[in-house]
């Protein structure tokens, strides 16, 4: 039997807020459609609690030690990269170098890889490449190849500037390259150029296409334990090396629920969580979401689709007389920074399944999740991170309508109604865009329903219109128009004309989906929820990795504010949880909080 998989995928989207879906992957064949009746349940949190079974699985041995990181270049069976002033081209190399060679040689994975792709950075990378025309042998010039066109070969500095081809990749069996003539280029010893380490702007760190450097003021400041030889642990989660199950996961079998090795370390560890995350080691993609079990009540989380409430195989999977049942879902987080992390989250939470709210004999246009069937529409009234901007009402998603901010530059916008019934749009950046909803808090569980007194509305998008908008702009690339300008709507008005709303309020939401509650979590507390955080690598992290990931994750998790680009340690702005929430929701990251106390 095929295990029903869901894997909601999504991806940044332009300009300045990214929790916008993009690529969304739902294989509805796949879906196991159990019927779902409507139940009114009274909201439980916690009463009975029941311990875990320990299993230490074979080969994982507990052994606390302290790792702070200071032992640079001296860990016997920790590799690091070579500094810059100490490297020397094809020595040092990755413990698993030939591993990537091979994979790209078969033509799996993206075509270019950098080793490892988080550094600090007075340190070195490798990168490899497999041209999509098949060239083999000789050399290749890298520019633009995810990286910019920056000078970063530092031995090569003065050939770079003055000779014509700027930097190359080699498939001649010189500079670290494995095998000659195999079409993968590669070199070795590359680092991030002093003409950029002094600009201040970027004092922390740099990300540039999907390498990111760190500033090397942070080495030593993210200690480790080790909780087995494999699992390191800190205040934010579990540095796991998974040996190849990495690289196989990456370039071949996927990340699916069937195939979470990670969930079954920590689950055999004694670790209980309500959702598991990973965390790649580098960036390989954006983010995504997998469902486990569907355990609330009273909502759309999935309608129309089935619920999953059930799922022997994957309990059987983790360890088979020891199903995780409370185990919600999987949240995938392959690129740099938890920009998406809240939305996944969501998925989990709330859907958005409402293909029939708030009517069935309605046009379905005015339905919650029209568009992809998987996220809140961006014409309601609703703020959440369950939506995006405001899209070109013609040609949708991703095509945004952009209005001027208060800085005069034409950015991304969210819909707003006054209350006479006028529509407008906002700047997107302004954080009560990112603020979830009273109707969003009920369903997560945060406040009663009593609580909720808005009315929220719903407009047609094919039924509205906005005045004085122009497509792409005739001062190309000029700042105020922003990225992925011929993605872009530019609007001089913000006022959006509409002929019908559908209004409702939660008493219609109730009377349609019954009262929010929990079923098969008797240990869930919407309050505190608690993630593994499965920080996944082939081999032992580097130190800039684990101190990457810590930061980020940190703030993502400590913050009470919207993480704008002004204040966040890594990319771009984000709603953490705790602001999206006002406070009222916690995400428990903190492996010890996680470990059952009778282990
Ligand atoms: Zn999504």
């Amino acid at each position: 039997m095929i295990i029903p998989i869901i894997l909601i995928t999504c991806t940044s989207n332009a300009d300045n807020v990214n929790t916008v879906a993009n690529d969304l992957a739902l294989n509805e064949n796949e879906l196991e459609t159990t019927t779902s009746t409507t139940t009114t349940s009274t909201t439980t949190t916690s009463t009975t609690t029941t311990s875990t079974t320990t299993t230490i699985p074979q080969g994982l041995e507990r052994s606390f030690s302290t790792f702070a990181g200071e032992d640079l270049n001296n860990e016997p069976k920790q590799w690091y990269p070579s500094l810059k002033d100490k490297c020397i081209k094809g020595e040092n190399l990755s413990p698993n170098f030939e591993r990537i060679t091979i994979e790209l040689s078969r033509g799996n994975g993206r075509e270019f890889q950098f080793e490892p792709g988080i550094i600090f950075w007075d340190e070195t990378f490798t990168m490899f490449y497999r041209p999509e025309n098949g060239a083999s042998g000789g050399v290749f010039p890298f520019k633009n190849l995810m990286v910019g066109d920056l000078l970063y070969d530092i031995h090569n500095i003065k050939d770079a500037i003055e000779g014509p081809g700027g930097h190359v990749l080699y498939d001649d069996g010189t500079n670290g390259d494995l095998v000659a003539d195999d079409g993968i280029y590669t070199n070795t010893c590359l680092g991030l150029p002093e003409s950029e380490i002094n600009n201040e702007n970027d004092s922390r760190n740099k990300i540039i296409g999907d390498m990111a450097f760190l500033n090397p003021i942070y080495r030593g400041s993210v200690p480790t334990e080790y909780l087995t030889s494999d699992v390191r642990i800190n205040d934010i989660g579990f540095f796991i090396n998974t040996g190849d199950w990495y690289f196989n996961s990456k370039f071949t079998t996927g990340r699916g629920i069937q195939n979470c090795y990670p969930c079954k370390i920590l689950w055999e560890l004694g670790i209980e969580f309500d959702f598991m995350s990973y965390i790649s080691r580098e960036a390989t993609g954006g983010w995504g979401y997998s469902r486990v079990h569907d355990n609330f009540t009273g909502m759309c989380l999935y309608e129309g689709e089935g619920n999953i409430n059930i799922r022997p195989e994957l309990s059987e999977y983790l360890i088979s007389d020891n199903p995780h049942t409370e185990w919600i879902g999987l949240i995938h987080n392959n690129y740099l920074h938890p920009g998406g992390f809240t939305h996944e989250l969501l998925h989990g939470l709330a859907g958005v399944g409402c293909t029939t709210f708030p009517g069935n004999d309605l046009n379905e246009e005015f339905t919650l999740n029209y568009g992809d069937r998987m996220h809140l529409k961006d014409t309601t009234t609703i703020n959440s991170a369950m939506t995006g901007p405001f899209w070109d009402p013609s040609r949708g998603h991703p095509y945004s309508v952009r209005i001027k901010n208060e800085k005069d530059l034409y950015r991304e916008a969210f819909l707003t109604r006054d209350n006479n019934g006028n529509y407008f749009l906002k700047p997107y950046s302004e954080s009560i865009a990112h603020i979830e909803s009273d109707i969003m808090l009920y369903q997560f569980g945060l406040i009663n329903a009593s609580q909720v007194t808005d009315t929220y509305y719903s407009i047609a998008v094919s039924e509205i219109s906005i005045d004085n908008c122009f497509t792409r702009p005739e001062h190309i690339d000029n700042i105020i128009y922003g990225n992925s300008q011929n993605r872009g709507l530019f609007c001089d008005s913000t006022i959006v004309n509409v002929e019908r709303e559908v209004p409702f309020n939660i008493d219609d939401f109730i009377n349609f989906y019954g009262e929010w509650g929990i079923e098969g979590s008797p240990n869930y507390n919407p309050e505190k929820i608690r993630v593994g955080m499965a920080y996944i690598s082939d081999r032992a992290h580097t130190e800039a990795e684990i101190t990457w990931h810590t930061l980020a994750f940190r703030q993502y998790q400590q913050s009470n504010e919207f993480i704008t680009d002004i204040t966040a340690i890594f990319g771009e702005s984000y709603p953490t949880w705790l602001s999206a929430t006002r406070g009222l929701g916690k995400i428990i990251m903190n492996p010890t909080l996680l470990i059952d106390v009778n282990d």
